[in-house]
């Protein structure tokens, strides 16, 4: 076996043993390489199961909390997903083979405009890369099948919420940005939401407005 296939399986093997089970999931982390996302000091650790830094002073996520957060928004091929922080484009380019379509905010240009080159070179054209605050959501583009948010908050954003369809689920961790926070799932059903809690994550905080690069 090739170095390159030895490693996809060990790759493999450590989300199957995190929990990640769901097999429409499994092939698309198996087809997106996290490599093309990590570049710099940290690029040959791209295959093991932790985050990593990228510009900006962000993070790309820890690979099966990607898996475990995609497994739970269950995504349909019919789906409009909105994803709020691009970061690296990582977790937008699973979803994008997910999906029917996939829209990714971040308040950082440069995230935004290094994912899309990404995105380019992968062949991805369902998905639109957008610089904004995303705790605002996408009103023209609402309302969503699925909503998913990669930095926490101390609640659910209000417009998020409302940016949801009936029966839709939007994943997202919530807490204090210095302590352990949780991941939660929300399925908005006809007369209100209803809340899973799902396990406990570390993110990078949800900050207001766009910033300066
Ligand atoms: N999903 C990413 C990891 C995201 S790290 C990946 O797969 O690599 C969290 C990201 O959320 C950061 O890039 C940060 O800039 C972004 N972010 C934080 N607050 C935001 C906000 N209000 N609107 C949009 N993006 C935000």
């Amino acid at each position: 076996m090739t170095e390159a296939a030895e490693r996809k399986m060990r790759f493999l093997y450590a989300l199957r043993s995190k929990g990640v089970t769901d097999a429409r999931v499994l092939t698309a982390m198996e087809k997106i390489d996290r490599g093309a996302f990590v570049t710099g000091l940290f690029a040959d650790r791209a295959y093991e199961d932790m985050p990593l830094p990228i510009a900006c002073g962000q993070t790309i996520s820890q690979p099966s909390v990607v898996g475990l957060m995609t497994q739970a928004l269950e995504v349909g091929p019919r789906d409009k997903v909105l994803e709020v922080g691009t970061g690296s484009g990582y977790q937008a380019a699973i979803l994008s083979l997910l999906a029917r379509r996939v829209y990714t905010i971040d308040r950082h240009r440069r995230l935004v405009h290094e994912a899309e080159g990404v995105f380019r070179r992968l062949g991805l054209t369902n998905i639109t890369a957008i610089a904004a605050d995303g705790s605002h959501g996408l009103p023209d583009q609402a309302p969503f099948d699925r909503i998913i948010v990669t930095a926490a908050a101390e609640d659910p954003p209000g417009p998020l919420l409302a940016q949801l369809r009936e029966d839709g689920i939007m994943v997202l961790p919530v807490g204090q940005s210095d302590t352990v926070q949780s991941l939660i799932k929300v399925t908005r059903r006809a007369h209100g939401y209803d809340y899973d809690e799902l396990r406990p994550v570390r993110f990078v905080p949800l900050v207001e407005g766009l910033a300066q690069d």
